[in-house]
């Protein structure tokens, strides 16, 4: 009687485990139904991923403007670049974006002129309010949360991981918006950028305090992207941006 309780309980320990495998199959498989991530087709190069809007290819300056009128800055369609045309002030996206992912491009003047911040500087201001700075910071001394790579005024980069000047160097740059709430206070967001595909911002905090002589102010849902006319002429290519929200 022991022994056939035993077979008995062991058949529907098996029966049992065996159910609950093909359960959790199940589920599984469900899951993986439900959350099948988009397929997204990467780009060549550091070209524009499938998803992407594109910002900037070099064929035009259509996705911009300076101020309210129309883009000011020169367009090298032999170069599929742009360059900072000094005295015409930012130049800003039509588009507003909250949280993104966005790659640029971008080339100090190989003719070394200036020194400190005064020598290559530009800057990717994201919502027009937290700029990273754009300089040439190969061999050229400045405050640190001034340098190539810095959350302008808030954070140096990790490392300097500049190219020469004239050289093409990119920044990947994730970044969370600073959320304002409905009690009026402002939810922290957050600045990851990779320089030349090296770490430099690892969720760095933004309270919404903005860049100075950040274009805006305040913290917001969306915003443009901007570019800084900080006089130097600046180049920049293969712009494009991933909307995370
Ligand atoms: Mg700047």
């Amino acid at each position: 009687m022991k022994k056939k309780f035993g077979k008995l309980s062991l058949t529907t320990l098996a029966v049992l485990m065996s159910i609950s495998a093909h359960l959790q199959a199940a589920e599984s498989s469900d899951k993986k139904k439900d959350q099948a991530p988009p397929i997204v087709t990467p780009g060549e190069n550091g070209s524009a991923p499938s998803d992407a809007i594109v910002l900037f290819d070099g064929s035009n300056l259509d996705e911009w403007q300076s101020g309210d009128a129309a883009a000011k800055w020169t367009l090298l369609k032999a170069e599929s670049a742009m360059e900072v045309k000094k005295g015409t002030g930012v130049l800003q996206t039509k588009k507003t974006f909250g949280d993104v992912q966005l790659h640029i491009e971008w080339a100090t003047p190989s003719e070394v002129t200036g020194s400190g911040q005064g020598r290559g500087n530009s800057g990717v201001y994201l919502q027009g309010r937290y700029e990273i700075q754009v300089l040439d910071s190969f061999n050229n001394e400045t405050y640190y949360n001034g340098q190539a790579g810095a959350f302008y005024n808030n954070a140096a980069p990790l490392v300097n991981a500049s190219r020469p000047p004239g050289k093409w160097q990119t920044y990947d740059i994730i970044f969370v918006a600073p959320k304002p709430q409905e009690d009026g206070s402002v939810k922290p967001g957050s600045f990851t950028v990779l320089h030349n595909g090296i770490l430099i911002q690892h969720q760095t905090p933004i309270t919404g305090k903005a860049s100075t002589a950040a274009a805006y102010s305040g913290a917001t849902p969306k915003g443009p992207l901007v570019l800084q006319d900080h006089g130097n002429p600046v180049r920049y290519r293969n712009i494009w941006i991933r909307e995370l929200n």
